[in-house]
């Protein structure tokens, strides 16, 4: 039996009141009779500390009565559901938050509040036209179609403000208002300027007299309207990082950055990787590059070096096969026993055997190319002028060489075997 119970609206919820709150009881209303095509339960309860998704901010995730995972959280209109794989009973209920998760959230949106701020202002005057949390990393966009990006040396100081303002551990207060009067709101401090009118940011669908105005204010340095959980003081968000830039299609340029807990796990990532290839190139960080160029240009060398051995080789090998096609009226093969050519040797063979036109259009002469290691096997590759040739050709490599398959007509085909054992006997065999 559904509640008479109402919601408290999105916009007014304890974990936009209380970002730290991390276990709380409160009321089920109402929980959907059977699961959704996805298997979740649409769970509504009076009020919340898990925060649903919105203004960029990634929903939370946490526990109900400690053992029912909620896997999402989602606003319609001003209402919340909270999507579990277990059905809830209406009535008290405990709720525990996904700390950690919320917390990170937290520190970026908090930490994209300030980033933005700081470019917003003198001297820089970069818009952020929107942003996005990734999973590892965020970014804002700044608007720069008609504007230069930032410069490196303008990045170095704007991450050098930000952490400056961090050690000031500046105040971070949310005003709140109620949508349909203009009356300051329980928590709301002294603002009754425009912050109170309908933000364009806010979407077309909260609509409703409960409806809730927040503005989320950096102590001196800005004001911004905002649905999301923020910190209480920038002391929270520890560092920050900026990271690197790209220009979008259309200008704008994406800024990343890394703020708080994400800091410390990038550099331990890097770290640990940095100290991987310093033992597996044997040399110190700052040589990686050096190294690594080294590398490339030692590959190129013996690429090249490589591909001229091998079409020499393959050179002798159609000589060779000119010779086997002279004495053998119908077969000649081709074996790379070493297999290192692989296809790509097949196929150069294969290319000067069209261009010195060995087959000629006899009807009842056939090419095998063979690539591999005699016990694991390799390519293959069969040739002839006629398809009908082919076929009998293909057969019988098929049944001496056992497990060989593959595909192909006009002239061609290509196949692989798990065994080269007696592959010399097809050049003995007989075609009828
Ligand atoms: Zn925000």
């Amino acid at each position: 039996m559904p509640s008479t119970h109402t919601q408290v609206p999105v916009g007014d919820l304890h974990c936009q009141h209380d970002t730290y709150c991390k276990e709380y009881s409160t009321q089920c209303i109402s929980c959907s009779e059977k699961p959704d095509k996805k298997g979740f339960y649409q769970v509504k309860l009076i009020d919340t500390i898990l925060f649903p998704e919105g203004g960029g901010q990634p929903a939370d995730t946490g526990y109900i009565n400690d053992t029912i995972k909620v896997y999402n959280v989602q606003r319609q209109k001003l209402e919340h559901i909270h999507y579990t794989k277990e059905p809830v009973d209406v009535g008290q209920v405990k709720l525990t938050l996904d700390w950690d998760r919320r917390f990170d959230h937290v520190q970026q949106h908090s930490g994209q509040h300030l980033l933005s701020a700081i470019l917003e202002q003198a001297p820089y005057f970069l818009e952020t036209v929107g942003w996005s949390m990734k999973e590892k990393t965020s970014y804002v966009e700044l608007g720069t179609i008609n504007k230069a990006p930032p410069t490196q040396a303008q990045l170095d100081e704007v991450e050098q403000k930000i952490n400056d303002a961090i050690l000031k551990a500046v105040p971070v207060i949310c005003h709140t208002t109620s949508m349909n009067n203009n009356n300051n709101n329980n928590n709301i401090t002294d603002d009754q300027d425009d912050s109170a009118s309908r933000p364009d940011s806010l979407p077309a669908d909260y609509v409703g007299a409960e409806g809730v105005i927040r503005t989320i204010e950096i102590e001196g340095l800005d004001k911004n309207p905002c649905c999301g959980t923020h910190i209480s003081h920038l002391g929270h968000l520890q560092s920050v990082k900026l990271l690197h830039t790209e220009t979008i299609r259309g200008g704008n340029t994406r800024l990343y950055f890394v703020f708080g807990q994400r800091v410390l796990t990038n550099l331990g990532e890097l770290y640990d990787l940095s100290r991987q290839l310093t033992k597996s190139l044997s040399v110190a960080p700052h040589d990686f590059i050096d190294s690594v160029q080294r590398l490339q240009l030692q590959l190129r060398t013996q690429t090249k070096m490589v591909k001229k051995w091998q079409t020499q080789m393959a050179a002798y090998a159609v000589k060779d096969l000119q010779a086997q096609l002279a004495h053998n009226a119908f077969l000649a093969l081709v074996y790379d026993e070493e297999g290192e050519g692989g296809m790509a040797y097949l196929n150069l063979l294969c290319g000067l055997i069209k261009e010195k036109d060995l087959l000629a259009n006899d009807v009842n002469k056939a090419i095998i190319l063979a690539s591999g290691d005699r016990q694991q096997g390799g390519v293959m590759m069969v040739l002839a002028a006629d398809d009908a040739y082919l076929k009998k050709v293909v057969a019988k490599v098929t049944s001496t060489l056992e497990g060989a398959k593959g595909g192909g007509a006009r002239g061609r085909w290509s196949g692989k075997s798990p065994s080269f054992v007696g592959i010399e006997k097809l050049t003995t065999m007989t075609i009828e």
